[in-house]
């Protein structure tokens, strides 16, 4: 197995602080997940093994992690995302683990800043049917709200997220935010538009000398979709508005240092993208 992938298989359950001006922000590991090559159908063999293998991995065996991310706001407890839950196995649902690392009970989440609902993101609020952080407020996105709630406009490939979604707009239905792209909604954070993966995904964006995104999954896979931003993912909604945002993403980010923190780079999931001779690269900017 590559290091990369020995690194990113046992960050389950672990916590990291990073390095953003005026805020406290953690990453947490809720585990992993075997990735299927098959969901990115248009990487090139060869080209896409060199790269792979340039990160310590193999396409052959491509494991992602699966980031959430906590920020201490005063008296608030914000989780930005809930993880993948149980669903899929024991090497996920790690996440109340991660946080308990912190010191922090899941009944002490204030807030929910949800990216999006897929079921990596929002499966993790249920467990056993319970819900897992019972006393938080969800913050989900208007345009995101209103993609799950015509379930007859959903096609056949995002009709497995459906389920989760549906459950997690249910069980807040009355403790529920509605935001909008362009919002500051706690001081010093801001909600950014980030359309095409799903057409409501929202990123959070904090700190100001040294801004950090989180842009949830504008962008899977740094070591290949840097270099090769067309090598799309099967389940982008739109494959066309997902391309055009991880492109201006990676230019902003290449010019002004913005940088990126990914639900599915490898733990604890913070990048900035370089620009050079050979082209475009990334280099990891926990701080
Ligand atoms: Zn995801």
């Amino acid at each position: 197995m590559s290091e990369t992938t020995k690194r990113i298989r046992a960050s389950g359950g672990k916590a990291e602080r990073l390095g953003v001006d005026g805020v406290e922000l953690y990453a947490l590991c809720d585990g992993y997940l075997d990735m299927e090559l098959s969901r990115f159908p248009d990487i090139k063999r060869g080209i896409g093994d060199d790269l792979a293998i340039a990160d310590g991995q193999d396409l052959n065996d491509m494991t992602v992690s699966v980031n959430a991310f906590l920020l201490r706001h005063g008296d608030r407890l914000c989780l930005i995302d809930a993880g993948d839950g149980i669903w899929r196995g024991d090497t996920l649902g790690q996440l109340p683990r991660a946080l308990g690392a912190l010191g922090i009970t899941p009944y002490q989440i204030t807030d929910l800043f949800m990216t999006h609902l897929h079921r990596d993101h929002a499966g993790g609020l249920f467990h056993e049917g319970r819900l897992v952080y019972p006393n938080a407020t969800m913050y989900a996105a208007a345009d995101e709200i209103a993609f799950w709630s015509a379930p007859e406009k959903i096609d056949g490939v995002q009709r497995v997220q459906l389920p989760i979604a549906e459950a997690a707009l249910q069980a807040y239905r009355e403790r529920l935010v509605v935001i909008h792209p362009g919002e500051e909604i706690l001081p010093g954070v801001m909600v950014r538009a980030l359309p095409g993966h799903t057409p409501g995904q929202v990123g959070f964006q904090l700190g100001k000398e040294k801004p950090l995104l989180i842009a949830a999954d504008a962008l899977h896979l740094p070591a290949l979709q840097i270099k090769h931003p067309e090598w799309g993912f099967l389940f982008d909604v739109d494959q066309a508005q997902s391309l055009a945002t991880r492109i201006a993403l990676l230019n902003e980010a290449a010019q002004s240092g913005l940088r990126l923190a990914g639900a599915h780079y490898p733990f604890p999931g913070v990048i900035g993208v370089t620009q050079g001779e050979e082209g475009r690269g990334f280099r990891n900017a926990v701080d």
